[in-house]
């Protein structure tokens, strides 16, 4: 197809045009820190794709000061025209004659400025003694690799790259790759790094400044360390020991080894998330990082093992395998977190991170029960707008909807599912669909006719569920907040267990309504049942068992009666009675449930010990003494009576002023 003349072919463009790929990409940069500038030379080996006038990369706030392309024959070409287009955030070179179709090197001499707004490759400042240097750290995801080089810069286009700083000789200088040389010139050394292997630009990453670090090895002999704060390296143990554990963890998981020979992680005093898992070196906010077994809390504590887990496991998914597009780093983001909690349960079951999972997870269902929700999957158009729809829906209920579809096909169809994906898609990309596409053909399941309800439609469903003899019948509709009824009808796995959590059956609810028999459950034979008392507390139901669907259940009065009881013979678990509260209080704040139903069922955790179904009681507690001080300002002191009676939420309680 003829090439349109003009450079205005390239201008609101959501995608670079595809004339030219890159394959490598060899940066050498200078790093003045006192000088907050930075500048250098990258050669980038190209292949031509198609004959082609222009050359169309992405670089933004670069200085470029020479540019050349030299072909595979020899042949050298300097473009007529260089334009930096800022809003488009892409840099056009327009050459006399058309490049032809082959491999070739494009050159670029470039500067720029160490700026101090945390993108890019930026300024921070750090304590030698009593004086405030500079140190310079990168943050590259989304789009800002571009800050750094003229680049590629989408997930798609992988290349090798191999970088070589110059930086003052008394600093640390750390990238994706090991160090192969190191020469000193006085103040100043040059640091080459190894070359890496094809990953995406959002995950190269530079690191200059002044440490202490620790070191260990993985039992596959994969150096891992922690480059801390100078004084403070044995505050990063807890994390490089995490570390080492979820590196060796993962890699049986997955069956496929971490593809790089190292891993560091680095604390940065200044940094705009939590932590960034860029390939081989994962920089983290100082907080994240920094464990003090004598003064950092048991949550702290906790919290790092799931950032740590999280990050790590981005090494296989998200960076071995990167989503094709933006669209997708729900996918990356929604599967790092659940398996953050997965590879915890497993390293420190003590802690019972799934029930705290829940707390997590709780934040999604809130969110997509309002009228204004989004899906999971949106579109994305423009690169600089993914981090829009980055919050509660896409981590939250993205990983909550990962940890339904697991429980529904068991650990180890899900785990060889993932495992074979890591390989087939290594060093590739994919989309969501790929994804699908291996756990169907694992499962022999049809995975993306059920996912496709989680991932492209917003909000979720309420099921409720009735009891005839031994029959249960069950009824979707969407679930919001505002108590608006609305149609809507989802794939739902659904889990049941009944008296015991030994007696449980699954199903799929494909339909508005359906009806499940579980006589199979019931124990005839047993002689308990003949007694009404015994018959009701050993037939609770639990939909939804250790709240892992995405979905919430009411039940009708007759078995909301037999659950109380369960909760206040301690039947149940955890997870259970929390998901009861939460469920029972979404529903009676969107008018579904009366005041005093919700009252009579909190009134049986009285005695309640766990954690996590304390802190939701004192939730709801604080929620409705909060909500009737303004609509039924008359029974105000009734009800914090009433909650003042539970001895663990008198005090927060008691502290609400009324207005
Ligand atoms: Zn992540």
């Amino acid at each position: 197809m003829e090439q349109k003349q003009g450079i205005e072919q390239f201008k609101g463009q959501a995608r670079l045009p595809n004339f030219a790929i890159p394959k490598r990409y060899d940066l050498h940069l200078k790093l003045d820190l006192s000088a907050c500038t930075f500048s250098g030379t990258v050669q980038i080996n190209v292949s031509i794709v198609e004959e082609t006038k222009f050359l169309v990369l992405n670089a933004l706030e670069l200085d470029v000061h020479q540019v050349w392309f030299t072909n595979s024959h020899g042949q050298k070409y300097h473009p007529c025209d260089v334009v930096l287009d800022g809003d488009d955030e892409v840099l056009v070179l327009v050459f006399d004659k058309a490049l032809g179709i082959g491999e070739g090197v494009l050159g670029v001499d470039f500067s720029a400025v160490l700026n101090a707004h945390l993108v890019g490759l930026y300024k921070c400042a750090y304590m030698d003694g009593e004086e405030k240097k500079n140190m310079a750290v990168t943050q590259f995801e989304a789009v800002d690799a571009r800050r750094f080089f003229p680049c590629w810069d989408e997930p798609a286009l992988k290349a090798r790259f191999k970088i070589a700083l110059d930086v003052p000789s008394e600093l640390t200088a750390l990238s994706n790759m090991p160090i192969i040389n190191e020469k000193c010139d006085g103040d100043v050394k040059t640091v080459s790094f190894e070359e890496s292997p094809i990953m995406s630009t959002y995950l190269v990453a530079v690191v200059v400044g002044l440490f202490d670090h620790i070191e260990d090895t993985t039992s596959d002999g994969v150096k891992v360390s922690a480059y801390c704060p100078v004084g403070k390296s044995d505050k990063g143990e807890f994390a490089l020991n995490v570390t080492v554990m979820t590196l060796d963890l993962f890699s049986k998981y997955f069956s496929t080894p971490y593809s790089l020979p190292k891993l560091d992680m680095v604390a940065v005093p200044e940094f705009s998330g939590g932590a960034m898992e860029n390939y081989g070196l994962i920089t983290y906010r100082e907080t994240e990082l920094l464990f003090d077994p004598l003064h950092s809390t048991a949550a702290r504590k906790q919290r790092m093992a799931i950032v740590v887990s999280h990050e790590v496991a981005h090494q296989w998914f998200g960076n071995l395998v990167t989503m094709e597009w933006w669209t997708d780093l729900w996918l990356n983001e929604g599967f790092a977190t659940w398996i953050s909690y997965m590879a915890t349960d497993i390293l420190f079951p003590e802690w019972k991170v799934w029930s705290q999972f829940l707390q997590y997870t709780t934040g999604g269902l809130i969110m997509d029960a309002l009228e204004q929700s989004h899906p999971i999957q949106v579109e994305v158009h423009h690169a600089r707008s993914v981090l829009e729809i980055f919050d509660a829906i896409s981590y939250e209920k993205g990983s909550a909807v990962i940890r339904m579809l697991q429980a529904y096909l068991g650990d180890d169809i899900f785990q060889k599912s993932l495992s074979s994906y890591i390989k087939r898609y290594s060093e590739k990309n994919a989309k969501t669909e790929d994804l699908w596409s291996v756990l169907s053909e694992e499962s022999g399941l049809k995975i993306s006719e059920m996912m496709d309800d989680w991932t492209k439609k917003q909000g979720y469903p309420v099921i409720s569920v009735t009891a005839k003899d031994h029959i249960l019948e069950f009824e979707q509709t969407q679930f919001l907040s505002a108590g608006l009824h609305s149609e809507g009808k989802w794939i739902v796995p659904v889990t049941i267990s009944l008296g015991s959590y030994e007696r449980r059956k699954n199903f799929l609810l494909e339909t508005k309504s359906s009806e499940v028999d579980i006589s199979d459950l019931v124990d005839t034979s047993d002689t308990n049942l003949k007694n009404k008392e015994t018959c009701d507390e050993q037939l609770w139901v639990k939909v939804n068992i250790e709240q892992s669907g995405f979905y919430r259940v009411k039940y009708e009065d007759k078995l909301a009666a037999r659950l109380r009881k369960a909760i206040e013979h301690n039947s149940l678990e955890a997870t259970d009675k929390f998901g009861i509260l939460d469920d029972a209080y979404a529903l009676c704040e969107a008018c579904e449930l009366s005041l005093s139903s919700l009252l009579s069922l909190m009134d049986v955790y009285r005695k309640e010990a766990d954690y996590i179904v304390l802190s939701k009681l004192i939730d709801v507690c604080y929620n409705i003494v909060k909500v009737s001080s303004e609509a039924i300002p008359d029974s105000v002191n009734e009800l914090k009576q009433f909650c003042i009676k539970s001895p663990h939420v008198s005090i927060r309680v008691s502290s609400i002023m009324l207005r």
